[in-house]
């Protein structure tokens, strides 16, 4: 398979496959990230999947990474609390942003989908809890 050049949306530049240490430090748990090549002057960057060399994602400068951890922590209810299995919470997404099942991951999201996202989880957390609260 061809290696695919990973741009950053921020200044262009590109993208280095580099140690998870690079950036996390001693707090690295392992593994892999794509860093911009002007990093830390560009701080931006994004994991990969375990195990592999394919990004979670589109790099994320310091606020888009906590807009999307914070994002994934009110999403993740919805399938934690098993109001849907998680396959259908993530056909949720897709359905509501008009996504397909592969764009329709938080890693792919800009800060403003992703607090799309986080109010529309926040809806479906609060009807669940009304629904048992009078059920
Ligand atoms: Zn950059």
């Amino acid at each position: 398979m061809k290696k695919q050049t990973i741009r950053c949306p921020y200044c262009g530049g590109t993208a280095i496959l580099r140690d998870a240490s690079y950036v996390y430090g001693d707090k690295s748990r392992g593994g892999q990230v794509y860093v911009c090549s002007h990093y830390p002057i560009c701080d931006s960057y994004v994991g990969v999947h375990p195990g592999t060399v394919i990004p979670k994602g589109t790099l994320a400068n310091k606020e888009l990474r906590q807009k999307r951890i914070q994002a994934h922590q009110t999403f993740d209810q919805i399938w934690k609390q098993r109001i849907l299995s998680k396959p259908d919470a993530y056909r949720w997404i897709a359905d509501k942003f008009c996504l397909n099942t592969k764009q329709a991951h938080i890693g792919y999201f800009s800060s403003y989908m992703c607090d799309q996202l986080i109010a529309e989880s926040v809806k479906v957390l609060h009807n669940n809890r009304r629904q048992h609260a009078f059920g």
